[in-house]
C-alpha cells in the first residue's frame, strides 16, 4: 500500500496485506495460499545471506528460509495487521494464547516483575500464573479502574511491564490505557495491551503509549469464527524479540489459517461499524427491559464508563460487547433464557458475524472461585453477549421472546 496519504481504516482494512507490485512481474491481485516450509534460493550465498539476517530468516521476501521464521501468506497478514493496528510490523501466531505469551517473554525477564490488571482474560491470568512457577516472575494484580493503585504498584515494584485490556471481560468496562501507559513509561516499564475486544476499530493503544498491542485474532479481526490465531503489533525492534521467541517455540500460525483470517479482515472495518450500531440499538433496548436488572455497555450516557469511552475511542463507536443481568435470576433462569433464544447462539467466543451470548459464571470465569467471581462482578445471573451484523430488530425481536416469562 504506497501512499502518503493517512487513509481510512475502512481502507486500510481491504488494502494492507497485498503482494507487492512488482513492474517485472504479474502479480495476483488477491492474496496467494503459500503452503510451502522450505525456499529455494538462487545461490548458497543469499540462503547464507537469509539466515544470518537480523533475528534469522525474517519477513523480508528474500529472507523467507524455513517457515518457523516466517512465511509468504502469514507476512500478508502481519502486513495488514500492522496497517489496521498503525504499527511498525506485526507477527501472526497459533492462538491468541500464543501471542500473548511471546508478548510476555519479550517484555519481562526470568524472576521479572509484572502489574498486571485483575480484570484480565481468565486464561491470560492462568498463564501469569504459571509464569510464575515455571520462569520465577513474580506477578501482582491491581485493580486497573484505580489509577492510585495502579500508580503505587508500579512505583514500588519497578516492574518490567504492565499490563491490561482496553475493554475488559464480561462487563466492557474502559480502561484508561494512555493514564496506565504514562505510569508505565516513567517507571520504565513496557505496556502490553490486549485490544481484542476493543479492535483498532475503536483505538490504536500505540498511539497511547502501550509498548506492544497483542490481540486473539479468533474475534473482531478475523471475525468468521473459523481461525484460532493471535497477532502481537509493535515496534521493530520488541517484534525482533517477539520473532525469536516464536521461531524457538514454534507458535507460528498455518498458512491456511493466515489466508483466511486475512480474508476475514477484508470486510473488519465494515464489520465493525454494523456490529457497533447493532450494539447500540440492542443496548437501549436492554435498557428499557423490566427484566434486565443492570446494563453494561459504555455507549450508555447513563454508563459509568461512558465518558472515558468517548474519550478515547473513535467517535461515536463503543465496540459490540455488552453484558447485563438478568433480574432474579438464578443459574437455572439465565439458562433456560438462553435456551430459549433462537437466533443468538450460545458460543463462547465473541466477534464473530453472528450475534453470540455466554454465561460467563460458567464459561469464561469458570476457573475463579464464586468470590473472586463476585468481586469482578460476575454474578450467576449475568450474561455476556458479542454483537454481530444481522439486523438489530431480529435480535431485539429474538431477545423479546426469549426474556418473556
Ligand atoms: N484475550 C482475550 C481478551 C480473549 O477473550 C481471548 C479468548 O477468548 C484470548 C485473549 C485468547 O485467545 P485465543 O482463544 O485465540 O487463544
Amino acid at each position: 500500500m504506497a501512499t502518503q496519504r493517512r487513509l481510512s481504516i475502512f481502507t486500510r482494512s481491504v488494502h494492507g496485506g497485498h503482494a507487492p507490485r512488482d513492474p517485472h512481474a504479474v502479480v495476483p491481485a488477491a492474496p496467494p495460499i503459500v503452503p510451502t516450509v522450505g525456499y529455494v534460493h538462487p545461490s548458497m550465498e543469499s540462503s547464507d545471506h537469509a539466515l544470518g539476517s537480523p533475528g534469522g530468516d525474517s519477513a523480508h521476501p528474500l529472507d523467507f528460509v524455513y517457515a518457523r521464521g516466517g512465511a509468504q501468506t502469514q507476512v500478508l497478514l502481519e502486513d495488514a495487521i500492522a496497517h489496521l493496528e498503525e504499527s511498525e510490523g506485526a507477527l501472526s501466531f497459533a492462538s491468541g494464547m500464543a501471542a500473548i505469551h511471546a508478548a510476555i517473554l519479550a517484555c519481562v525477564p526470568a524472576g521479572g516483575v509484572i502489574v498486571a490488571a485483575e480484570q484480565l482474560y481468565g486464561v491470560t491470568r492462568s498463564l501469569l500464573d504459571w509464569l510464575v512457577g515455571a520462569m520465577g516472575m513474580q506477578v501482582h494484580y491491581v485493580d486497573v479502574f484505580n489509577l492510585d493503585q495502579v500508580q503505587e504498584a508500579v512505583t514500588r515494584l519497578a516492574p518490567a511491564a504492565v499490563m491490561c485490556e482496553v475493554l475488559t471481560n464480561p462487563l466492557a468496562r474502559v480502561v484508561r490505557v494512555d493514564r496506565v501507559a504514562e505510569i508505565a513509561r516513567e517507571a520504565g516499564a513496557h505496556l502490553i495491551v490486549d485490544n481484542t475486544f476493543a479492535t483498532p476499530f475503536l483505538i490504536h493503544p500505540l498511539s497511547c503509549g502501550a509498548s506492544l498491542v497483542v490481540h486473539s485474532a479468533t474475534k473482531f479481526l478475523n471475525g468468521h469464527g473459523d481461525v484460532l490465531g493471535g497477532v502481537v503489533a509493535g515496534p521493530a525492534n520488541l517484534l525482533q524479540v517477539v520473532r525469536g521467541h516464536r521461531k524457538l517455540l514454534g507458535s507460528n500460525l498455518g498458512p491456511f489459517e493466515a489466508w483466511l483470517a486475512l480474508r476475514g479482515m477484508r470486510t473488519f472495518a465494515v464489520r465493525m461499524r454494523q456490529a457497533c450500531l447493532n450494539a447500540r440499538q440492542v443496548a437501549a433496548w436492554l435498557d428499557d427491559n423490566e427484566r434486565v436488572e443492570t446494563l453494561f455497555y459504555p455507549g450508555l450516557s447513563s454508563d459509568p464508563h461512558h465518558e472515558d469511552a468517548r474519550d478515547l475511542f473513535r467517535r461515536n463507536n463503543f465496540g459490540a460487547m455488552l453484558a447485563f443481568r438478568l433480574r432474579d435470576a438464578g443459574r437455572a433462569e439465565v439458562f433456560s433464557f438462553i435456551e430459549r433464544l433462537q437466533l443468538i447462539l450460545p458460543v463462547t467466543s465473541l466477534g464473530d458475524v453472528t450475534t453470540l451470548i455466554s454465561h460467563p459464571a460458567t464459561a469464561s470465569h469458570r476457573g475463579l472461585t464464586p468470590e473472586a467471581r463476585d468481586a469482578l462482578g460476575v454474578t450467576e445471573n449475568t450474561v455476556r453477549m458479542s454483537i454481530g451484523i444481522e439486523d438489530a430488530n431480529d435480535l431485539i425481536a429474538d431477545l423479546e421472546q426469549a426474556l418473556k416469562l
